[in-house]
């Protein structure tokens, strides 16, 4: 038995789309207003709604999460070095080259597989001015470690937070946690819009700079202020977000019991290790990685093809590091005996497939196919 039965193949997530004529009256009325961008009503609708959402203050809205990204360097006005994590999508460290910043791989915890706070001071020099961790899998950063040495040292804090929609912590949403937070709606992610994502900040005036910033650095007709860029998210984007908000809670409550069920079956087997469950916190179970140790039957990359063998395409998140690709791996801290943790993970790391259409039975499938 296959666990895709010979059909369609299983990819590690799915979007799970909303019925098409739910969608026809937002268009309707982007048709007859013909407010096509640029802080139409569904834009400003869509803001305040996922502000509510969060439980966030401010929340501006864009293209893509990796010009949200690039943008929240450029809104305090970040330069030199900048410390971050080999282990995460490599666009967390090109936003850093794009804006003529030099990452500094800082290794990771091998618990939490987040940036290592233990390891953060060793790396801070004089050009140093911020952090910008990634709260991995939706996992929390240790924020109040991160935040205190960030105090310390006069330094920044922007989270990578592309895999923490909806997270929260010990005292509320993780993403009121740092200066910024940036998260991303790929298509891909838990909550999508397609194309999209935002920054949250703390207070209307870095609002406003971040405002003007996506959109070229206009602060009225005939000023520019700044070397800004096109990052406004379109109309129909955000109406797309907004009827997305509706289904999120429900959504969130299938991949919650596709991570027990995952978390249950495969307890009994020998050399796959689970990451520890999120416990009390609320999570977005936004991925199921497992680590295939030394002691499994096969190699990861064994069972990695023999899963997509059987039209189950799980993914090797995040491997390479990215301090293994060609524009990082020069770099002194990308050498290999700076980062052991994230490379050994980077080795031994599965992504599973999870999304809230993930059938009982596809799961364990998919864990059957791992068991023998
Ligand atoms: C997806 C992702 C991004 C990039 O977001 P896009 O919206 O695809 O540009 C950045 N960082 C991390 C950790 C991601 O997973």
């Amino acid at each position: 038995m296959t666990a895709s039965r010979g059909d369609t193949p299983i990819y590690v997530t799915q979007p799970s789309l909303p019925p098409l004529e739910e969608f026809i009256p937002y268009l309707q009325q982007i048709w007859d207003s013909k407010w096509l961008t640029n802080s139409g009503p569904f834009h400003q609708q869509f803001e305040q709604a996922l502000c509510d959402y969060l439980g966030v203050k401010h929340l501006a809205l864009f293209t893509n999460g990796t010009l949200a990204l690039v943008t929240a360097l450029q809104t305090l006005r970040i330069t030199g070095e900048v410390i971050t994590t080999p282990y995460s999508f490599v666009a967390t460290a090109h936003s850093l080259l794009w804006n003529g910043i030099k990452p500094v791989f800082v290794d990771i915890d091998p618990i939490t597989l987040n940036l290592d706070p233990d390891r953060i001071e060793a790396a801070i020099t004089p050009q140093t001015t911020a952090i910008m961790p990634v709260h991995c899998y939706g996992h929390p950063c240790d924020v109040d470690r991160i935040q205190k040495i960030a105090d310390n040292y006069g330094l920044k804090v922007i989270y990578d937070a592309a895999h923490a929609f909806g997270v929260q912590c010990h005292d509320g949403s993780v993403l009121n946690h740092g200066d910024l937070s940036v998260l991303s709606f790929h298509a891909t992610k838990v909550f999508n819009t397609f194309e999209g994502g935002a920054i949250v900040c703390h207070d209307a005036k870095t609002k406003q700079r971040i405002d003007h910033l996506k959109n070229f650095g206009f602060v009225d007709e005939v000023t520019v202020v700044a070397p800004g860029i096109n990052g406004k998210m379109s109309e129909i984007n955000a109406a797309f977000g907004l009827l997305q908000l509706k289904s999120i809670d429900e959504a969130l409550q299938k991949r919650k019991a596709i991570d027990a069920r995952y978390r249950e079956s495969l307890a009994g087997i020998k050399g796959i290790h689970c990451l520890s469950a999120a416990g009390e916190k609320v999570a977005n179970y936004a991925y199921f990685p497992i680590l295939v140790q030394p002691d499994y039957p096969l190699s990861r990359d064994a069972l990695y093809q023999k899963l997509q063998d059987n039209g189950i395409y799980a993914r090797r998140y995040f491997y390479p590091l990215i301090s293994d690709f060609p524009m990082y791996r020069g770099m002194p801290s990308a050498a290999h005996a700076n980062l052991p943790v994230a490379r050994k993970v980077a080795e031994q790391v599965i992504c599973l497939p999870i999304y809230p259409d993930l059938s009982g039975e596809q799961v364990d499938s998919i864990v059957e196919l791992i068991a023998c």
